[in-house]
């Protein structure tokens, strides 16, 4: 199914700086059969540098590196192709998702764009129905420009996907839990029918991130990830991370990504490694957080429906505890009244800001029909339930009672 298109260029490198690379790679997989993922934030893929035994990663800003004789460099040639403070990102996220190589990318988007570049004309993907808005205009576009078809199919049952697979079909894609309404696809499930046909399971993680939920652990063959939110967390990067468990994905994704072009700056890599560190804590505060909010909107005359996967009533819950550790920071709820109405709970909050994006330290509100899925076309929003009167929450690491307090005033 995979054609390779050539190696990437590291592969082309000295002896000797292969040699160095697989040395480290091994470090790192002894490191973490004994480390926690909680000590994985912090430590993997990160030493005192070598240089002058900074604690924290430096900033390599820098486009060029030095050779040092004909062919020989160490480790490093060309930023596009490899930067240490990338590498240094790109090990500490292999090491949190459990797989065998990451590659980080300008945003979220690269992610997916440098994923999709794996296929050709004539192909098929079968993807999650609900899905983040920019996401299906991406896979709308690549479908008129590259006439790869996409089939957009609720996958709440995993078995929803077997009609839609023929001969050409090449891959599954899942978000889960998707945005905004939370619901939940059977990782697990879904691999395993993509596995006997021969498809691979592509997972995009950034609702939970590793902390919440591991992919691979379930049988998926890549992850994305948008780093601008829960894994950097502080709403001061975009960034992405395509991460993949097979060898001839691993060579193909970074053949591809410095094919495209799409690598993350140093800047940003350094940026996103400094969240990281703080990952588990933050994750915690989300969760509980949300977990208070999502019980106060649950009792709330005003509210019609809530979308949470930590409510015992929440369709999915019992597949929620099982496949993720934790339910996240994230909840949509249905306001019971018109437009209008919606447009003073936006405007209402004081501590909620009004505004796209999740996963940063402080609380977000927004309008997914007129923001997040605005992309989205309006019949592909009505299918997939995306109604005019949802309302999504980034539930921040504020104090919990003033969150519910803010809410409360909003809707009275
Ligand atoms: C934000 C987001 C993306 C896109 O990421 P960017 O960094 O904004 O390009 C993709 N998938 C999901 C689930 C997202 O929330």
């Amino acid at each position: 199914m995979l054609v390779a298109l050539g190696e990437p260029r590291e592969s082309n490198d000295l002896f000797h700086a292969h040699q160095g690379r697989g040395f480290f790679v091994l470090l790192i997989f002894n490191f973490n059969l004994f480390m926690s993922f909680q000590t994985d934030t912090i430590h993997a893929g990160v030493g005192p540098d070598k240089a002058y035994g900074a604690i924290m990663t430096p900033i390599y800003q820098s486009s060029t590196f030095v050779f040092e004789d004909i062919g020989k460099h160490r480790g490093f040639d060309y930023t596009r192709s490899g930067n240490p403070t990338r590498k240094a990102l790109e090990d500490n996220l292999c090491a949190l998702e459990g797989c065998s190589s990451a590659v980080a990318v300008t945003t979220g988007m690269a992610a997916i764009t440098s994923t999709l570049s794996l296929f050709h004309s004539g192909d098929e993907i079968i993807c999650t129905d609900d899905c983040y808005g920019g996401t299906s205009r991406l896979m709308k576009t690549v479908e008129e420009h590259f006439g790869i078809t996409v089939h957009f199919v609720n996958l709440q049952e995993a078995s929803n996907l077997l009609p839609y697979v023929n001969e050409k079909t090449r891959a599954v894609w899942v978000e889960t839990p998707s945005n905004p309404l939370l619901n939940l696809v059977d990782i697990a499930a879904v691999a395993a029918l993509a596995k006997e046909r021969c498809l691979l399971t592509i997972v995009d993680n950034t609702f939970l991130s590793p902390y919440g939920q591991k992919p691979f652990e379930l049988g998926a063959d890549i992850v994305v990830h948008s780093t601008t939110k829960y894994l950097n967390g502080h709403s001061d990067v975009v960034g992405g991370a395509v991460l993949s468990n097979r060898e001839d994905l691993d060579l193909k994704l970074k053949f591809l990504v410095n094919a495209l072009g799409t690598c993350a700056q140093p800047f940003d890599c350094w940026l996103v490694l400094r969240g990281i560190k703080t990952l588990v804590v933050r994750m915690r505060e989300h969760e509980r957080n949300a977990q208070a909010v999502a019980e106060f909107l649950e009792q709330h005359p005003k509210v019609k429906r809530v979308f949470y996967p930590g409510l015992p009533a929440h369709p999915q819950h019992e597949l929620a505890k099982k496949q993720q550790r934790s339910f996240g920071g994230m909840v949509s709820f249905e306001l019971d009244g018109s437009i209008e109405d919606v447009n003073k709970v936006l405007k209402g909050t004081k501590l909620f800001a009004l505004a796209e994006s999740l996963g940063g330290v402080e609380s977000l509100i927004e309008h997914p029909a007129t923001m997040s899925h605005a992309s989205m076309d309006h019949d592909h929003r009505e299918a997939a339930g995306i109604t005019d009167t949802v309302i999504r929450l980034s539930v921040g690491i504020e104090d919990r009672f003033d969150l519910i307090e803010d809410l409360q005033n909003a809707l009275a």
